[in-house]
């Protein structure tokens, strides 16, 4: 079971948290627990790095000081029993002090590495998972807070972003997790933080919380991941967009990815992998309404409903590029020269489209590279003799329409448009690669919302 950080936020929800924990274990049913920071730590900490590195001293007390002040107060009010809130106190004050070191190092070095970087990172984990634990124990129940490292999460040192030893990291996550399960211990490990094989503190990359619980899981080959965060699951649209969303009982990994992809959860990139890969069902649930059996995510084409479309999203802060030139037409390399332009800057490109009289190219990426991204594309491409404009717009956005079920079913993209077309809304752009998993299209800013809405309606996504 993960808790994300609006889940550990307080004292109070870690309590909240404890309980959950205890209710769902049991002799013959084993939890192995991952944590997050408590809310907003990690992105503080991020801070605290960048103003260390700026000689920034005064603002290292001050940070100190806020974040002892507000672990010990979480610390007072998770933990009832004395001695235990005793031990969690000891552990946090060892740790902002080890924190405060490593800061005041960075201070006096004037640089702040990738590795520096993740060991203050790090600590947001560190303080939570002993909190957590204590909690555990104040409800009687036995408890070791471990980091990732000391689970046994293995990584190369590409710090800031590690890559996964998974062969390694099975063996010694079994190693050291399996006793403390059998004892009927809960092992709560820290997410987000892995260590190399040297013992060096790595990252996972943020939001990689949820990426610890599923090697933890496919390392152990549990029978269920559990994701628990503060909404009910994957739903079938933005609800501050249609209100009447609901929560998609069964998807498949596939489609889970391509939603979490387009922003329905913000998790790690490979967050599913490990999942998918053993076949670990993986379940997404709402701490705040634990009766609500949540979003579980199966195998591919394991999914029981079999509806061609399941959600639709909307992927804002986009912007076009569409090269045209009619000298384009019949001239191998031009799509390879654009790509490779904007893949030598670094600029990532969200959606391709190019009809077959291959008079234009257009492109989506994301709006705040816009500029960059035309600048570099006129030096390189301008003035060659095939490439006559390059034209852009930035206020429109991306919709997506997903579902595996769409894979083979005549109608639904002239569904899709014929209802999109009822609002006299007009499409700019359309891509759907040969998967069929998706359907994206970019439409006008200003008609992104209701885009949303009729497409939700016309395939009845509120009463699946
Ligand atoms: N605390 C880390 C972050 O904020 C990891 C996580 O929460 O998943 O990115
Ligand atoms: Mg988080």
């Amino acid at each position: 079971m993960k808790f994300g950080g609006s889940s550990v936020a307080t004292g109070e929800k870690i309590r909240h948290v404890a309980k959950l924990i205890a209710d769902n274990r049991s002799d013959d049913c084993g939890v192995v627990a991952v944590v997050s920071a408590l809310e907003g730590v990690t992105n503080q900490l991020i801070q605290a790095a960048e103003e260390a590195k700026k000689g920034n001293r005064e603002h290292i007390g001050k940070f100190k000081q806020e974040l002892l002040e507000r672990h010990l107060t979480t610390v007072k009010e998770a933990i009832k029993d004395k001695q235990l809130e005793d031990d969690a106190e000891q552990v946090v004050k060892a740790r902002i002090t080890e924190l405060e070191q490593v800061l005041t190092g960075i201070v006096y070095v004037g640089e702040l590495t990738p590795k520096s970087r993740d060991t203050v990172i790090s600590f947001g984990e560190r303080l939570s998972a002993p909190i957590v634990s204590g909690a555990l124990k104040d409800l009687g129940i036995s408890s070791q807070h471990l980091t990732g490292g000391e689970a046994g999460i293995v990584t190369d040192n590409n710090f800031g972003e590690a890559g996964l030893l998974m062969n390694f990291t099975k063996f010694q996550l079994t190693k050291n997790i399996e006793p403390l399960l059998k004892k009927g211990a809960v092992p709560v490990v820290t997410g987000f933080i892995a260590a190399t094989q040297d013992g060096e503190t790595t990252t996972l990359g943020r939001g990689g919380s949820d990426y610890t619980a599923t090697i933890v899981g496919a390392a152990l080959e549990a029978d269920e991941v559990w994701i628990w965060t503060d909404v009910d699951g994957l739903m079938t649209a933005d609800p501050k967009i249609v209100p009447e969303a609901k929560t998609i009982p069964e998807i498949s990994f596939q489609e889970a990815t391509e939603l979490t992809i387009f922003g329905a959860k913000a998790m790690h990139p490979r967050a599913l992998e490990p999942a998918r890969k053993e076949g670990i069902p993986v379940r997404i649930r709402n701490v705040f309404s634990p009766d609500n059996p949540g979003t579980l995510i199966v195998q591919d084409g394991q999914t029981k409903t079999k509806d061609g479309v399941k959600a639709v999203t909307l992927v804002r802060n986009v912007a076009v590029i569409t090269i045209s030139g009619a000298g384009m037409v019949g001239a191998p390399g031009t799509a390879a020269k654009v790509f490779e332009v904007l893949g030598k800057e670094n600029i990532n490109i969200l959606m391709i489209s190019q009809s077959v009289s291959e008079a234009d190219i257009s492109l989506v990426i994301q709006r705040s590279l816009l500029e960059r991204a035309v600048s570099t594309l006129e030096i390189a491409l301008l003035g060659r003799d095939f490439i006559r404009e390059i034209m852009s717009e930035d206020d429109v956005c991306v919709v997506a329409v997903l579902g595996a079920g769409m894979k083979g079913m005549p109608g639904v993209a002239s569904r899709i448009f014929s209802s999109v077309a009822q609002k006299g809304i007009n499409v700019l752009m359309i891509a759907q690669g040969s998967s069929e998993l998706n359907v994206s299209f970019v439409v006008k800013e200003k008609d992104g919302a209701e885009t949303v809405r009729a497409i939700h309606k016309e395939f009845k996504l509120s009463t699946k």
